[in-house]
C-alpha cells in the first residue's frame, strides 16, 4: 500500500499525523508529508483512517 498527499489540497489541519504518524508528518511547510514509501503493513488500517478523515479527502492510497 502506499499513501499520497496531495499538497495543493491539504490544509495542514494535521489530523492524518496523529492519526498515522507511522505514515504522515507536518513538514515545515505545515502541509502533511508522507515519510515512508510504503506504508507497514501494521500502520495499514491507520492509514486508511487517516485518509478517510481528512476534511479535504486529499490522501489518495493506492492498494497492493
Ligand atoms: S488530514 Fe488532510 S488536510 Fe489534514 S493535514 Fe492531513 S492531508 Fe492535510
Amino acid at each position: 500500500m502506499k499513501a499520497k498527499v496531495d499538497a495543493g489540497t491539504c490544509t495542514g489541519c494535521g489530523v492524518c499525523a496523529d492519526v498515522c504518524p507511522e505514515v504522515f508528518k507536518m513538514g515545515d511547510d505545515s502541509l502533511s508529508q508522507v515519510i515512508v514509501p510504503v506504508v507497514p503493513k501494521e500502520a495499514e488500517d491507520r492509514c486508511r483512517d487517516a485518509a478517510s478523515q481528512c476534511p479535504v479527502t486529499c490522501i489518495e492510497i493506492t492498494e497492493g
